[in-house]
């Protein structure tokens, strides 16, 4: 079980409050929070399982006692959320929160948040493209070992010509360890998994306000280069087995054998996460607000492989 005495602090976050904590093992993360985002958690797990599989394994809440490690910090809640760390699994995990919608309110907003959070989105591409970059941290294989953090206010001077450099730097295009032709790849790969994001939550009658898209990819060159080699190990394998299928052969068995391997290697993943302000909304239509942020995100992916293939 989670033993409170266990926790460490958690300082692997782009942005956001403090105060979030890691189970010694780094599988799990967590966050204090309000009871309407577990609740959120709850209701999406048991009623709206496609759209679960975008957040995070959701494993539980914890109402915590005065004078516990948690207490005194800027969300002061008692309750926290146990999640599972997207971060898990990489070697040197490059992390960047986006956070979605041109709105950042909810209907229950104070006048005062609502006018803070639109000034705010007007000088950004919150407001010219629907999401921004609410901050990053990247990896430096290079000299220092260290993580170059790029904080709330690097996004916010961001603009709808230049945020693709953010990705640029997320994705270590300009470190040049890989051939262009791989790195338009694998730019492909996770434009691909935001349409099919996209099409989930085009899919569904929810209003999240400040949710975020969390990207994590592999920073560290040499582990990178082992994702990338056997995510092709992968795709000939699978072209293999599709080969035999068609000409009627069973392949089932072979593939399940391959289950107790190994985890393979992480080359990216890619969570929403941040639901505070999130509810289900039957009747209301989709969630425009965040489809303008993820579709646009798209675009400024597909804008990167250009420059990329023209280098
Ligand atoms: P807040 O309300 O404080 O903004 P978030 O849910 O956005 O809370 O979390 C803050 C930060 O913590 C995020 O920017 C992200 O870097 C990190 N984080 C949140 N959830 C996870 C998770 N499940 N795994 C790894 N990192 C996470
Ligand atoms: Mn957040």
């Amino acid at each position: 079980g989670l033993d409170w005495n266990s926790l460490v602090a958690f300082d692997n976050v782009a942005a956001g409050h403090d105060g979030v904590m890691s189970d010694a093992s780094g599988s799990l993360i967590i966050k204090p929070c309000v009871a309407a985002e577990v609740q959120f958690y709850e209701v999406s797990n048991a009623e709206h399982p496609e759209f679960a599989q975008l957040m995070p394994t959701f494993m539980g809440s914890l109402q915590h006692e005065a004078n516990n490690p948690l207490r005194g910090k800027k969300l002061d809640t008692g309750l926290a959320i146990v999640l599972e760390n997207v971060l898990a699994g990489f070697q040197k995990p490059n992390f960047v929160d986006v956070k979605l919608g041109k709105r950042l309110w909810a209907d229950d907003a104070p006048l005062s948040k609502r006018n803070k959070l639109d000034d705010v989105a007007s000088q950004t591409t919150s407001g010219s493209l629907g999401f921004r970059i609410a901050g990053m941290k990247v990896w430096q294989p290079e000299g220092s070992g260290e993580y170059k953090v790029f904080d709330k206010f690097y996004g916010r001077t961001l603009t709808s010509d230049n945020v693709r450099n953010a990705f640029s730097t997320f994705l270590c295009v300009d470190q040049k360890t890989e051939t262009s032709d791989i790195v338009e790849d694998v730019i492909s790969n996770i434009e691909e998994a935001v349409g099919a994001i996209e099409q989930i939550i085009a899919k569904q009658e929810s209003r999240m306000y400040s949710a975020s898209l969390l990207f994590v990819y592999e920073g560290d060159p040499q582990a990178r280069k082992e994702a990338l080699d056997s995510a092709v190990t992968q795709t000939e394998q699978s072209r293999h087995s599709d080969d035999r299928r068609q000409e009627g052969e069973n392949v089932a068995e072979d593939e399940d054998d391959e289950e107790d391997e190994q985890a393979e290697p992480k080359l990216f993943d890619i969570k929403l996460i941040d639901f505070a302000h999130a509810e289900w909304t039957p009747g209301q239509g989709p969630d425009e607000n965040m489809l303008m942020g993820i579709r646009n995100v798209r675009r400024v992916l597909r804008d990167l492989m250009k420059e990329v293939s023209h280098e």
